[in-house]
């Protein structure tokens, strides 16, 4: 009985494979596909919309006075698991508390959102930007006024994927 059916299947593959028929099936998937509509992305030229809850480089950010939102209370340093943040601080003349030294090293980040999600005032968050780079160790070495300058200049930016994810948090 399992020798007739083995039989019968071989036979049936012979012919199969006689009129081509693993070629016929491919041939008509590539055809099918000829006609449908592309998903390629012609990146960079074309891009893909990003969440607002986009972890990529990171800013500080500040008030609309121009006073910095971040009030050194170093839950950010804290709470990474990367290690990456390193905060000094000091007290100001008018008894605020501010940080003297805020850097980030990005060749340890593992970009979690970790820092984002542990701060009091929004200060450190991760941009929508992924379009950077370094040569060097260093040159991924963000100090306070490095990310001070990508909070000031895509503050706009920040403050719109704030919003559209607000209504989630
Ligand atoms: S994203 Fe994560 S790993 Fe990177 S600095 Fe923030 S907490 Fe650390
Ligand atoms: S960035 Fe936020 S969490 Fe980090 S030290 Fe400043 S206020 Fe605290």
């Amino acid at each position: 009985m399992s020798a007739a059916v083995a039989t019968s299947f071989s036979i049936k593959d012979f012919f199969k494979s006689f009129m081509l028929w693993e070629l016929a099936k491919g041939m008509a998937l590539t055809g099918r596909y000829t006609f449908a509509r592309k998903v390629t992305v012609y990146y960079p030229e074309e891009k893909t919309p990003l969440s607002p809850r986009f972890r990529g480089l990171h800013a500080l950010r500040r008030y609309d006075n121009g006073e910095e939102r971040c009030i050194a209370c170093k839950l950010c340093e804290a709470v990474c698991p990367a290690m990456a943040i390193t905060i000094e601080s000091d007290v100001r003349a008018d008894g605020s508390r501010r940080t003297t030294r805020y850097d980030i090293d990005l060749t340890k980040c593992i970009f979690c959102g970790f820092c984002e999600e542990s701060c009091p005032v929004d200060s450190i968050v991760e941009t929508q930007i992924f379009e950077y780079h370094g040569e060097k160790r260093g040159d991924l070495y963000f100090t306070k006024d490095m990310l001070l300058a990508v909070g000031d200049r895509y503050e706009p930016q920040i403050a719109a994927a704030k919003a559209a994810d607000a209504k989630y948090r």
